[in-house]
């Protein structure tokens, strides 16, 4: 049904590495909210809960490293989540 390729996280829109393939998860983790592609992201329900969580908590980084990359390039969160795809909102 699916075979696209997810570089862009369902939970906070950063694009960082493959987390959806062809309609399965990696269980790669986000460097930015530290999502793992099938534990809370196979539902938009579950997704929403956990971008709710992390945004609640501060929206911190899980990779301080990332972190450091993007803020030195100007990094917002807003604009970041605008990446999120439309169904995963
Ligand atoms: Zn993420």
């Amino acid at each position: 049904m699916e075979d696209e390729t997810e570089t862009v996280c369902r939970v906070c829109g950063y694009d960082d590495e493959v987390f959806w393939e062809g309609g399965w998860p990696t269980a790669a983790i986000c460097s930015c909210c530290g999502n793992e592609s099938d534990v809370g992201d196979a539902s938009v329900m579950g997704l929403r809960n956990y971008r709710g969580y992390w945004v609640g908590h501060g929206a911190r980084w899980r990779s301080p490293l990332a972190e450091r990359k993007q803020k030195s390039q100007g990094w917002d969160l807003l604009q970041q989540m605008a990446n999120i795809p439309v169904q995963w909102r």
